[in-house]
Protein backbone atom coordinates (compact mmCIF):
# COMPACT_ATOMS: atom_id res chain seq x y z
CA UNK A 1 0.00 0.00 0.00
CA UNK A 2 1.16 3.65 -1.18
CA UNK A 3 1.18 5.61 1.54
CA UNK A 4 -0.88 9.24 1.46
CA UNK A 5 0.97 12.09 -0.34
CA UNK A 6 2.57 14.41 2.52
CA UNK A 7 0.20 17.26 2.61
CA UNK A 8 2.85 19.49 4.96
CA UNK A 9 6.52 18.91 5.70
CA UNK A 10 7.58 20.21 8.83
CA UNK A 11 11.11 19.31 7.91
CA UNK A 12 10.56 21.65 4.62
CA UNK A 13 9.11 24.69 6.79
CA UNK A 14 11.48 27.53 5.77
CA UNK A 15 13.34 28.19 9.33
CA UNK A 16 11.89 25.62 11.77
CA UNK A 17 12.71 22.67 8.71
CA UNK A 18 16.36 23.65 8.64
CA UNK A 19 16.62 23.77 12.83
CA UNK A 20 15.15 20.37 13.02
CA UNK A 21 17.60 19.12 10.43
CA UNK A 22 20.99 20.09 11.56
CA UNK A 23 22.98 17.81 12.81
CA UNK A 24 22.75 19.21 16.12
CA UNK A 25 19.23 19.98 15.79
CA UNK A 26 17.76 17.88 18.59
CA UNK A 27 20.08 19.51 21.37
CA UNK A 28 17.80 22.58 20.92
CA UNK A 29 14.87 20.88 22.81
CA UNK A 30 17.58 18.66 24.65
CA UNK A 31 19.71 21.33 26.73
CA UNK A 32 16.87 23.40 28.33
CA UNK A 33 15.21 20.41 29.20
CA UNK A 34 18.44 18.91 30.29
CA UNK A 35 18.91 22.21 32.53
CA UNK A 36 15.51 21.89 33.86
CA UNK A 37 16.52 18.11 34.73
CA UNK A 38 19.27 19.47 36.96
CA UNK A 39 17.36 22.15 38.40
CA UNK A 40 15.42 19.44 39.40
CA UNK A 41 17.88 17.61 41.10
CA UNK A 42 19.76 20.15 42.65
CA UNK A 43 16.66 21.14 44.64
CA UNK A 44 15.52 17.62 45.11
CA UNK A 45 19.08 16.84 46.72
CA UNK A 46 19.60 19.97 48.17
CA UNK A 47 16.24 21.74 48.59
CA UNK A 48 13.18 21.98 51.10
CA UNK A 49 12.14 18.57 51.85
CA UNK A 50 8.21 19.48 51.52
CA UNK A 51 6.94 18.38 48.50
CA UNK A 52 4.59 21.29 47.87
CA UNK A 53 7.90 23.86 48.05
CA UNK A 54 10.24 21.68 45.95
CA UNK A 55 10.92 21.91 42.40
CA UNK A 56 11.48 18.42 41.64
CA UNK A 57 8.13 17.54 42.85
CA UNK A 58 6.48 20.02 41.73
CA UNK A 59 8.15 20.04 38.60
CA UNK A 60 7.95 15.97 37.90
CA UNK A 61 4.57 15.07 39.84
CA UNK A 62 2.59 18.31 38.58
CA UNK A 63 3.33 20.28 35.56
CA UNK A 64 5.66 17.28 33.44
CA UNK A 65 2.74 14.88 33.43
CA UNK A 66 0.25 17.54 32.91
CA UNK A 67 2.44 19.45 29.79
CA UNK A 68 3.16 15.59 29.03
CA UNK A 69 -0.48 15.03 27.69
CA UNK A 70 -1.30 18.04 26.00
CA UNK A 71 2.08 17.94 24.01
CA UNK A 72 1.30 14.42 22.53
CA UNK A 73 -2.52 15.27 21.40
CA UNK A 74 -1.16 18.49 20.08
CA UNK A 75 2.16 17.85 18.62
CA UNK A 76 3.62 14.88 19.27
CA UNK A 77 6.43 13.03 20.70
CA UNK A 78 8.40 16.24 21.89
CA UNK A 79 9.39 14.86 25.51
CA UNK A 80 11.49 12.08 23.77
CA UNK A 81 12.98 14.60 20.89
CA UNK A 82 13.79 16.46 23.74
CA UNK A 83 14.46 14.23 26.07
CA UNK A 84 17.90 14.87 28.51
CA UNK A 85 18.28 11.09 29.00
CA UNK A 86 19.75 10.14 25.97
CA UNK A 87 22.19 13.02 26.18
CA UNK A 88 24.71 11.12 28.58
CA UNK A 89 23.97 8.13 25.93
CA UNK A 90 25.40 9.93 23.19
CA UNK A 91 28.77 9.82 25.54
CA UNK A 92 28.29 6.33 26.46
CA UNK A 93 28.03 5.32 22.23
CA UNK A 94 30.78 6.88 22.10
CA UNK A 95 32.81 4.90 24.82
CA UNK A 96 31.12 1.94 24.41
CA UNK A 97 34.11 -0.31 21.32
CA UNK A 98 31.89 -3.24 20.56
CA UNK A 99 28.17 -2.97 20.99
CA UNK A 100 26.38 -5.96 21.47
CA UNK A 101 22.40 -6.12 20.54
CA UNK A 102 19.76 -6.57 23.10
CA UNK A 103 18.81 -10.08 24.48
CA UNK A 104 16.78 -11.35 22.01
CA UNK A 105 14.10 -12.89 24.80
CA UNK A 106 13.73 -9.40 26.51
CA UNK A 107 12.95 -7.94 22.93
CA UNK A 108 9.93 -7.08 23.28
CA UNK A 109 7.07 -4.91 25.64
CA UNK A 110 7.10 -7.10 28.53
CA UNK A 111 10.54 -5.31 30.18
CA UNK A 112 8.93 -1.69 29.62
CA UNK A 113 5.22 -3.03 30.70
CA UNK A 114 6.92 -3.93 33.64
CA UNK A 115 9.29 -0.64 34.26
CA UNK A 116 5.37 1.72 34.19
CA UNK A 117 3.87 -1.19 36.56
CA UNK A 118 6.93 -0.59 39.16
CA UNK A 119 7.11 2.94 38.92
CA UNK A 120 2.57 2.93 39.42
CA UNK A 121 3.61 1.09 41.94
CA UNK A 122 6.59 2.37 43.53
CA UNK A 123 4.88 5.77 43.40
CA UNK A 124 1.98 4.54 45.65
CA UNK A 125 3.85 2.18 47.74
CA UNK A 126 6.81 5.17 48.56
CA UNK A 127 5.11 8.22 48.08
CA UNK A 128 7.74 9.17 45.32
CA UNK A 129 5.35 13.08 44.74
CA UNK A 130 5.79 13.23 48.35
CA UNK A 131 9.16 12.85 48.46
CA UNK A 132 12.00 15.49 46.85
CA UNK A 133 14.61 13.39 47.60
CA UNK A 134 13.11 9.77 46.28
CA UNK A 135 12.08 12.00 43.13
CA UNK A 136 15.64 13.40 42.68
CA UNK A 137 16.61 9.61 42.89
CA UNK A 138 14.20 8.26 40.44
CA UNK A 139 15.98 11.16 37.59
CA UNK A 140 19.21 9.96 38.48
CA UNK A 141 18.34 6.26 38.06
CA UNK A 142 17.05 6.93 35.04
CA UNK A 143 20.29 8.69 33.34
CA UNK A 144 22.10 5.80 34.94
CA UNK A 145 20.63 2.94 33.46
CA UNK A 146 20.24 4.96 30.26
CA UNK A 147 23.96 5.28 30.09
CA UNK A 148 24.74 1.32 31.07
CA UNK A 149 22.11 0.30 28.38
CA UNK A 150 23.80 2.45 25.56
CA UNK A 151 26.97 1.38 26.89
CA UNK A 152 26.48 -2.28 26.45
CA UNK A 153 24.20 -2.39 23.11
CA UNK A 154 24.53 -1.54 19.90
CA UNK A 155 20.56 0.03 19.15
CA UNK A 156 18.66 2.09 21.53
CA UNK A 157 17.83 -0.41 23.85
CA UNK A 158 16.76 1.92 26.60
CA UNK A 159 14.51 4.01 24.54
CA UNK A 160 13.25 0.79 22.32
CA UNK A 161 12.66 -1.86 25.47
CA UNK A 162 13.16 -0.42 28.51
CA UNK A 163 12.15 2.72 29.32
CA UNK A 164 8.14 3.51 30.71
CA UNK A 165 8.14 7.31 30.17
CA UNK A 166 9.19 6.64 26.56
CA UNK A 167 6.44 3.72 26.42
CA UNK A 168 3.88 5.91 27.51
CA UNK A 169 4.81 8.56 24.66
CA UNK A 170 5.21 5.50 22.27
CA UNK A 171 1.53 4.03 22.97
CA UNK A 172 -0.45 7.36 23.07
CA UNK A 173 1.78 9.36 20.43
CA UNK A 174 -0.39 7.24 18.07
CA UNK A 175 -2.76 9.90 18.43
CA UNK A 176 -0.64 12.61 17.36
CA UNK A 177 -0.81 14.94 14.54
CA UNK A 178 2.67 14.79 13.03
CA UNK A 179 4.12 11.22 11.95
CA UNK A 180 8.00 10.53 9.83
CA UNK A 181 7.07 9.05 6.28
CA UNK A 182 8.81 9.58 2.82
CA UNK A 183 8.51 11.58 0.50
CA UNK A 184 8.92 9.39 -2.25
CA UNK A 185 8.05 5.67 -1.84
CA UNK A 186 9.88 5.62 -5.76
CA UNK A 187 13.06 7.18 -4.24
CA UNK A 188 13.40 4.20 -1.37
CA UNK A 189 13.00 1.51 -3.78
CA UNK A 190 15.79 2.67 -5.38
CA UNK A 191 18.24 3.99 -2.26
CA UNK A 192 20.99 1.40 -1.32
CA UNK A 193 22.47 2.50 1.58
CA UNK A 194 19.08 2.58 3.41
CA UNK A 195 20.65 5.63 5.59
CA UNK A 196 17.78 6.39 7.68
CA UNK A 197 18.20 2.93 9.18
CA UNK A 198 21.50 2.00 8.84
CA UNK A 199 22.77 5.70 9.71
CA UNK A 200 25.56 7.29 7.61
CA UNK A 201 28.25 7.24 10.00
CA UNK A 202 31.45 5.27 8.44
CA UNK A 203 34.68 4.93 10.73
CA UNK A 204 36.80 5.62 7.47
CA UNK A 205 35.17 7.38 3.91
CA UNK A 206 32.96 5.34 1.91
CA UNK A 207 31.45 5.74 -1.27
CA UNK A 208 27.98 4.53 -1.98
CA UNK A 209 26.40 4.49 -5.51
CA UNK A 210 22.78 4.19 -5.51
CA UNK A 211 20.63 1.86 -8.21
CA UNK A 212 20.65 4.28 -11.42
CA UNK A 213 17.15 4.04 -12.59
CA UNK A 214 16.70 4.85 -16.93
CA UNK A 215 17.24 8.61 -16.94
CA UNK A 216 17.80 9.73 -13.78
CA UNK A 217 21.70 10.89 -13.56
CA UNK A 218 23.74 9.04 -10.56
CA UNK A 219 23.48 9.58 -7.47
CA UNK A 220 26.87 8.62 -5.01
CA UNK A 221 27.09 10.17 -1.56
CA UNK A 222 29.81 9.14 1.25
CA UNK A 223 29.70 7.59 4.84
CA UNK A 224 32.35 8.95 7.14
CA UNK A 225 33.26 9.98 10.59
CA UNK A 226 31.31 12.61 10.93
CA UNK A 227 27.99 10.89 9.22
CA UNK A 228 24.81 10.58 11.34
CA UNK A 229 23.53 7.48 13.44
CA UNK A 230 20.48 5.69 11.95
CA UNK A 231 17.08 4.87 13.54
CA UNK A 232 18.12 3.85 17.21
CA UNK A 233 14.69 2.17 17.38
CA UNK A 234 15.42 0.11 14.19
CA UNK A 235 12.30 1.69 12.61
CA UNK A 236 12.40 1.87 8.30
CA UNK A 237 10.98 5.04 7.04
CA UNK A 238 9.41 3.65 4.25
CA UNK A 239 8.03 0.83 6.61
CA UNK A 240 6.73 3.35 9.02
CA UNK A 241 2.74 3.01 9.92
CA UNK A 242 2.41 4.49 13.01
CA UNK A 243 3.70 6.99 15.24
CA UNK A 244 4.58 3.62 17.98
CA UNK A 245 7.90 3.57 19.14
CA UNK A 246 9.41 6.96 17.35
CA UNK A 247 11.51 9.04 19.21
CA UNK A 248 11.05 11.81 16.88
CA UNK A 249 15.22 12.04 16.82
CA UNK A 250 14.85 13.25 13.41
CA UNK A 251 17.98 10.98 12.80
CA UNK A 252 16.79 9.37 9.93
CA UNK A 253 15.93 12.92 8.60
CA UNK A 254 19.58 13.57 9.22
CA UNK A 255 21.31 10.66 7.80
CA UNK A 256 18.75 10.20 4.66
CA UNK A 257 21.00 11.20 1.54
CA UNK A 258 18.32 12.25 -0.52
CA UNK A 259 16.30 14.15 1.47
CA UNK A 260 13.41 11.95 1.45
CA UNK A 261 12.53 11.64 5.23
CA UNK A 262 9.20 14.03 5.92
CA UNK A 263 8.09 15.03 9.21
CA UNK A 264 4.49 15.22 7.79
CA UNK A 265 1.40 16.92 9.49
CA UNK A 266 -1.91 13.79 9.44
CA UNK A 267 -5.04 13.05 10.83
CA UNK A 268 -4.77 12.69 14.45
CA UNK A 269 -5.28 8.78 15.39
CA UNK A 270 -4.81 7.72 11.87
CA UNK A 271 -2.50 4.38 12.09
CA UNK A 272 -5.98 3.40 14.40
CA UNK A 273 -8.20 2.75 11.79
CA UNK A 274 -6.33 0.23 10.13
CA UNK A 275 -6.33 -2.88 11.66
CA UNK A 276 -2.54 -4.02 10.34
CA UNK A 277 -0.69 -1.40 11.36
CA UNK A 278 0.40 -2.63 14.48
CA UNK A 279 2.62 -6.13 14.86
CA UNK A 280 -0.02 -9.29 16.07
CA UNK A 281 1.94 -9.46 19.46
CA UNK A 282 0.70 -10.18 23.13
CA UNK A 283 3.33 -7.79 24.52
CA UNK A 284 1.92 -4.58 22.01
CA UNK A 285 -1.56 -5.48 22.47
CA UNK A 286 -1.49 -5.77 26.17
CA UNK A 287 0.19 -2.86 27.00
CA UNK A 288 -2.22 -0.72 24.96
CA UNK A 289 -4.99 -2.77 26.71
CA UNK A 290 -3.14 -2.31 30.23
CA UNK A 291 -1.99 1.21 29.90
CA UNK A 292 -5.70 2.25 29.71
CA UNK A 293 -6.73 0.31 32.93
CA UNK A 294 -3.51 1.76 34.94
CA UNK A 295 -5.19 5.07 34.09
CA UNK A 296 -8.16 4.10 36.25
CA UNK A 297 -5.73 2.54 38.85
CA UNK A 298 -3.38 5.46 39.24
CA UNK A 299 -6.39 7.68 39.61
CA UNK A 300 -7.86 5.18 42.26
CA UNK A 301 -5.07 5.46 44.06
CA UNK A 302 -5.69 9.00 45.22
CA UNK A 303 -9.85 8.87 45.91
CA UNK A 304 -11.02 7.89 49.70
CA UNK A 305 -12.69 4.39 48.34
CA UNK A 306 -8.90 3.00 47.92
CA UNK A 307 -8.52 3.14 51.97
CA UNK A 308 -11.95 1.01 52.55
CA UNK A 309 -10.35 -1.65 49.43
CA UNK A 310 -7.07 -1.65 51.56
CA UNK A 311 -8.58 -2.08 54.74
CA UNK A 312 -11.46 -5.28 53.06
CA UNK A 313 -8.35 -6.64 51.47
CA UNK A 314 -6.22 -6.76 54.59
CA UNK A 315 -9.59 -8.19 56.55
CA UNK A 316 -9.66 -10.99 53.95
CA UNK A 317 -6.12 -11.97 53.49
CA UNK A 318 -4.92 -11.50 56.87
CA UNK A 319 -1.82 -9.06 55.25
CA UNK A 320 -1.08 -5.96 57.43
CA UNK A 321 1.73 -5.27 55.30
CA UNK A 322 0.99 -2.08 53.05
CA UNK A 323 3.32 -3.11 49.84
CA UNK A 324 1.89 -6.31 49.89
CA UNK A 325 -1.69 -4.89 49.84
CA UNK A 326 -0.98 -2.94 47.23
CA UNK A 327 1.01 -4.64 45.22
CA UNK A 328 -2.27 -7.36 45.04
CA UNK A 329 -4.00 -4.21 44.05
CA UNK A 330 -1.92 -3.24 41.06
CA UNK A 331 -1.67 -7.14 40.26
CA UNK A 332 -5.26 -7.46 39.56
CA UNK A 333 -5.70 -3.46 38.45
CA UNK A 334 -3.29 -3.40 36.06
CA UNK A 335 -1.96 -7.34 34.78
CA UNK A 336 -4.83 -9.54 36.30
CA UNK A 337 -8.07 -7.36 34.72
CA UNK A 338 -6.46 -6.46 31.44
CA UNK A 339 -5.56 -9.54 30.35
CA UNK A 340 -8.42 -11.16 31.81
CA UNK A 341 -11.05 -8.87 29.81
CA UNK A 342 -8.79 -9.00 26.41
CA UNK A 343 -8.92 -12.55 26.06
CA UNK A 344 -12.30 -12.46 27.21
CA UNK A 345 -13.37 -10.03 24.27
CA UNK A 346 -11.76 -11.82 21.88
CA UNK A 347 -13.47 -14.66 22.60
CA UNK A 348 -17.22 -13.14 23.25
CA UNK A 349 -16.22 -11.46 19.28
CA UNK A 350 -15.39 -14.78 17.65
CA UNK A 351 -18.35 -16.29 19.43
CA UNK A 352 -20.89 -13.55 18.37
CA UNK A 353 -19.43 -13.69 14.96
CA UNK A 354 -19.86 -17.37 14.66
CA UNK A 355 -16.19 -17.72 14.25
CA UNK A 356 -14.63 -21.15 15.08
CA UNK A 357 -11.89 -20.85 17.45
CA UNK A 358 -9.02 -21.91 15.65
CA UNK A 359 -5.27 -21.49 15.40
CA UNK A 360 -3.70 -17.74 15.82
CA UNK A 361 -7.49 -16.92 15.73
CA UNK A 362 -7.74 -15.54 19.62
CA UNK A 363 -4.35 -13.85 19.65
CA UNK A 364 -4.94 -12.10 16.16
CA UNK A 365 -8.72 -10.76 17.60
CA UNK A 366 -6.77 -9.68 21.07
CA UNK A 367 -4.12 -7.87 19.00
CA UNK A 368 -6.77 -6.29 16.41
CA UNK A 369 -8.83 -4.53 18.85
CA UNK A 370 -6.66 -3.40 21.52
CA UNK A 371 -5.69 -0.24 19.71
CA UNK A 372 -8.76 0.89 20.37
CA UNK A 373 -8.23 1.18 24.07
CA UNK A 374 -5.21 4.12 22.82
CA UNK A 375 -7.59 6.67 22.75
CA UNK A 376 -9.80 6.03 25.74
CA UNK A 377 -6.95 5.35 27.55
CA UNK A 378 -5.29 8.93 26.82
CA UNK A 379 -8.74 10.47 27.35
CA UNK A 380 -8.55 8.86 30.63
CA UNK A 381 -4.93 9.83 31.34
CA UNK A 382 -5.48 13.47 30.52
CA UNK A 383 -8.58 13.91 32.51
CA UNK A 384 -6.79 12.66 35.91
CA UNK A 385 -3.37 14.22 34.54
CA UNK A 386 -4.76 17.55 33.48
CA UNK A 387 -6.57 17.85 37.05
CA UNK A 388 -3.09 17.77 38.99
CA UNK A 389 -1.65 19.94 36.10
CA UNK A 390 -5.06 22.60 35.98
CA UNK A 391 -4.93 22.95 39.76
CA UNK A 392 -2.11 23.26 40.36
CA UNK A 393 -0.11 24.58 37.19
CA UNK A 394 0.40 28.32 38.74
CA UNK A 395 2.03 27.07 41.76
CA UNK A 396 5.15 26.37 39.82
CA UNK A 397 6.40 30.44 40.46
CA UNK A 398 5.96 30.86 44.17
CA UNK A 399 8.38 27.64 44.42
CA UNK A 400 10.81 29.16 41.53
CA UNK A 401 10.72 32.02 43.67
CA UNK A 402 11.16 30.16 46.81
CA UNK A 403 14.40 28.86 45.33
CA UNK A 404 15.84 31.76 43.96
CA UNK A 405 15.34 33.12 47.60
CA UNK A 406 16.82 30.51 49.42
CA UNK A 407 19.65 30.91 47.26
CA UNK A 408 20.04 34.48 48.07
CA UNK A 409 18.60 35.65 44.41
CA UNK A 410 15.95 38.22 44.91
CA UNK A 411 14.58 38.62 41.35
CA UNK A 412 11.58 37.55 41.45
CA UNK A 413 10.57 38.43 44.29
CA UNK A 414 8.96 36.70 47.65
CA UNK A 415 6.89 33.82 46.89
CA UNK A 416 3.48 34.52 46.14
CA UNK A 417 1.74 31.63 47.93
CA UNK A 418 -1.53 32.74 47.07
CA UNK A 419 -1.16 31.11 43.52
CA UNK A 420 -2.53 28.08 42.93
CA UNK A 421 -4.68 26.51 39.70
CA UNK A 422 -5.92 27.94 36.82
CA UNK A 423 -9.50 26.59 37.07
CA UNK A 424 -11.34 25.23 40.16
CA UNK A 425 -12.07 21.41 40.39
CA UNK A 426 -15.83 21.54 39.83
CA UNK A 427 -15.25 23.48 36.64
CA UNK A 428 -12.56 21.29 35.35
CA UNK A 429 -14.84 18.15 36.43
CA UNK A 430 -16.79 18.73 33.18
CA UNK A 431 -13.92 18.97 30.91
CA UNK A 432 -12.75 15.62 32.74
CA UNK A 433 -16.04 13.73 31.20
CA UNK A 434 -15.44 15.97 27.75
CA UNK A 435 -12.20 14.23 27.81
CA UNK A 436 -12.92 10.41 28.76
CA UNK A 437 -16.10 10.47 26.71
CA UNK A 438 -13.97 12.16 24.06
CA UNK A 439 -11.62 9.30 24.06
CA UNK A 440 -14.22 6.68 23.94
CA UNK A 441 -16.03 8.24 21.02
CA UNK A 442 -13.00 7.69 19.16
CA UNK A 443 -12.65 4.27 20.50
CA UNK A 444 -15.93 3.15 18.97
CA UNK A 445 -14.55 4.63 15.57
CA UNK A 446 -11.88 2.67 15.20
CA UNK A 447 -13.38 -0.10 16.60
CA UNK A 448 -15.85 0.27 14.11
CA UNK A 449 -13.46 0.42 10.85
CA UNK A 450 -11.58 -2.86 12.75
CA UNK A 451 -14.79 -4.89 13.04
CA UNK A 452 -16.29 -4.36 9.62
CA UNK A 453 -12.71 -5.59 8.29
CA UNK A 454 -12.31 -8.48 9.96
CA UNK A 455 -15.90 -9.49 10.00
CA UNK A 456 -17.65 -7.74 7.34
CA UNK A 457 -21.29 -7.78 7.45
CA UNK A 458 -21.16 -9.40 11.12
CA UNK A 459 -18.90 -6.61 12.08
CA UNK A 460 -21.29 -4.53 13.52
CA UNK A 461 -21.43 -7.67 16.40
CA UNK A 462 -18.69 -7.17 17.48
CA UNK A 463 -18.51 -3.68 17.61
CA UNK A 464 -21.03 -4.28 20.25
CA UNK A 465 -19.19 -6.36 22.41
CA UNK A 466 -16.21 -4.19 21.96
CA UNK A 467 -17.87 -0.74 22.99
CA UNK A 468 -19.93 -2.64 25.98
CA UNK A 469 -16.27 -3.72 27.48
CA UNK A 470 -14.72 -0.18 26.54
CA UNK A 471 -17.91 1.46 28.30
CA UNK A 472 -17.13 -0.76 31.34
CA UNK A 473 -13.91 1.10 31.29
CA UNK A 474 -15.89 4.35 30.65
CA UNK A 475 -17.77 4.28 33.68
CA UNK A 476 -15.07 3.21 35.78
CA UNK A 477 -13.17 6.30 34.62
CA UNK A 478 -15.75 8.16 35.37
CA UNK A 479 -16.72 7.06 38.87
CA UNK A 480 -13.27 7.56 39.85
CA UNK A 481 -12.48 11.15 38.67
CA UNK A 482 -16.37 12.61 39.87
CA UNK A 483 -14.98 11.67 43.62
CA UNK A 484 -12.71 14.03 45.90
CA UNK A 485 -9.48 13.46 44.76
CA UNK A 486 -6.20 14.03 47.11
CA UNK A 487 -4.62 17.55 45.87
CA UNK A 488 -0.88 15.91 45.79
CA UNK A 489 2.01 17.95 46.14
CA UNK A 490 0.60 21.33 46.15
CA UNK A 491 -2.44 20.46 49.49
CA UNK A 492 -0.27 21.95 51.84
CA UNK A 493 0.54 25.09 49.60
CA UNK A 494 -2.22 27.32 50.67
S1 LIG B 1 14.11 7.32 3.66
FE1 LIG B 1 16.02 7.91 2.63
S2 LIG B 1 17.58 6.57 3.47
FE2 LIG B 1 15.59 5.65 3.98
S3 LIG B 1 15.23 4.20 2.33
FE3 LIG B 1 14.22 6.12 1.77
S4 LIG B 1 15.72 7.22 0.53
FE4 LIG B 1 16.84 5.60 1.62
S1 LIG C 1 15.22 7.91 13.44
FE1 LIG C 1 13.59 6.47 14.04
S2 LIG C 1 12.92 7.21 16.03
FE2 LIG C 1 14.08 8.88 15.10
S3 LIG C 1 12.53 10.13 14.05
FE3 LIG C 1 13.32 8.67 12.55
S4 LIG C 1 11.90 6.95 12.65
FE4 LIG C 1 11.57 8.16 14.52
Amino acid sequence: MNPAPVRLDILRLPLLGRLLKQKRGRLYFQIPLLLVTLLLLYDGFTGPQQASQNLATVGVWVHYRGVLILILLLVGNLFCMGCPFTLPRTVARRLSKQGRRFPKALRGKWLAFAGLFGIFFLYEWLDLWASPLLTAWVILAYFGVSFALELIFTESAFCKYVCPLGTFNFVYSTVSPLQISTRSPDVCRTCVGRECLNGSYAPSPLILTDLIREGASPSTHEHNPQGVLGCGTLLFVPQIRSNFECTLCLDCARACPHDNVALQVRSPAKELLDPHTFPRRWDVSFLFIALAFMGVTNAFGMIPPVYDLIGALSRLTGINAEWALLLILFGVGNVLLPALVGVGMAWAVLRVTGTVLRGRRLRNVFCAFAPAFIPVGIGIWAAHYGFHFVTGALTIVPVFQNFLQDHQIGLLGPPNWALGGLMGTAQFGLIQGMLIVGGYGLSLFTVRHTAADLFGQKGWRAWLVVSLILLGLVLAALYVNAQPMEMRGISDLH
